[in-house]
């Protein structure tokens, strides 16, 4: 089977080499991003595996389809930027790799926290510098704080097992309340009380219809004052102006994002040596509170390996008839 690996990085070509070995499979990469532009490269292909930046709307499933693309294999757990019903219309299947290692984004969710607490990005940048102050580096005690998850799957709960450990207080919000949590004495509460008493809210559900912009000037107004918010999960779960706003008046007293709503068009490239055009992107990095990783939440070492091995096997099952992990059949 012909696959086209799209938004293809050294790392995604290491692992998906390596676990071909064992697969079988004849895979083509292209560091391109698929567009509607690009999709003229996956002519012919019958799998086309893709990444959460792709554009997989309806006029590139279209153009996917007239060129013999029969399987969508996305190389990530969320969907949301899928036409699903697009690609069922044109009768694409699509395949996710739904979990490849919770780990790997709750431990980067808690880096973040760890960083933005004990202000370890200025302190480096300081020591660098050769300067030895500590003025503006005060942290506070994770133990004993209250920490908010939003979304307790697999990734929500290995955050909160994580912050269970510092010895914090867990409250939870998520329609299907995991059991794990409340073993944890996890409380489950409706999300305007969950907001108003965690200091630490951390982001872990879907990015849906329901999920769009759950973080706005509202929800930000019933914060404590000095809350800390993280966001590991889709850029727009969260209306970042709002987030502008409630970082000057200090509502937020720290703010930890690896993913950002316009993210498509400037992650995993080197633009170092042009103006950022993303006004919205420079504002935010220019506060002290703030620190923007590049969606490297998911960048470890198993989580590479089992993307790769859970993709080709999701190719090889779909092939024989015999499919997992499908998000459209
Ligand atoms: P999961 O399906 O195991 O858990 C998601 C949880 O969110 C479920 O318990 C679900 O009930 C809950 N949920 C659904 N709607 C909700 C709502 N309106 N409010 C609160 N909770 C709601 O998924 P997961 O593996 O834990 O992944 C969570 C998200 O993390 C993914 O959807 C993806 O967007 C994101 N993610 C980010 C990275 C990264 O590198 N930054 C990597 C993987 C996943």
């Amino acid at each position: 089977m012909r696959a086209l690996l799209f938004s293809c990085q050294h790392y995604d070509q290491e692992s998906f080499s390596r676990a071909a070995q064992h697969y079988g499979a004849d895979l083509h990469f292209q560091p391109a991003r698929l567009t509607l532009d690009t999709s003229t490269l996956a002519q012919g292909y019958e799998v086309v595996c893709a990444f959460i930046n792709d554009a997989l709307d309806a006029p590139v499933l279209e153009h996917l389809a007239s060129g013999g693309t029969r399987l969508i294999a996305l190389r990530s757990a969320g969907y949301n930027h899928v036409d699903l019903a697009a690609a069922r219309r044109l009768g694409l299947a699509v395949v996710r790799v739904p979990a490849y290692s919770p780990h790997a984004v709750a431990e980067h969710a808690v880096a973040l926290v760890l960083a933005l607490n004990r202000r370890l990005h200025r302190a480096y940048n300081r020591t660098r510098e050769g300067d030895f102050t500590l003025h503006g580096l005060t942290g506070f005690d994770l133990h004993g704080k209250t920490v908010g998850v939003v979304g307790t799957g697999q990734i929500g709960a290995a955050f909160a097992r994580i912050m269970a450990g510092f010895g914090c207080q867990l409250l939870a919000y998520d329609p299907y309340p995991n059991p794990d949590l409340l073993a944890l004495g996890a409380r489950y509460l409706p999300l305007p009380e969950l907001l108003h008493e965690a200091h630490i809210i951390s982001l872990h559900c879907p990015l849906t219809e329901g999920t769009h912009h759950l973080i706005n000037a509202q929800s930000l107004a019933q914060l404590q004052h000095g809350t800390m918010l993280i966001n590991t999960g889709r850029g727009a779960l969260v209306d970042t102006p709002a987030l502008i706003d409630a970082l000057k008046s200090g509502q937020l007293g720290y703010l930890g994002l690896d993913v950002y709503e316009e993210e498509a068009q400037l992650f995993f490239e080197d633009r170092s040596d042009q103006p950022l055009q993303d006004d919205v992107l420079a504002r935010l990095l220019t506060f002290p509170n703030v620190i923007i990783t590049a969606h490297q939440a998911f960048l470890t070492r198993e989580a590479l390996a089992a993307i790769a091995e859970t993709t080709l096997e999701n190719i090889n099952r779909w092939a024989a008839g015999n499919p997992q992990n499908l998000v459209v059949g």
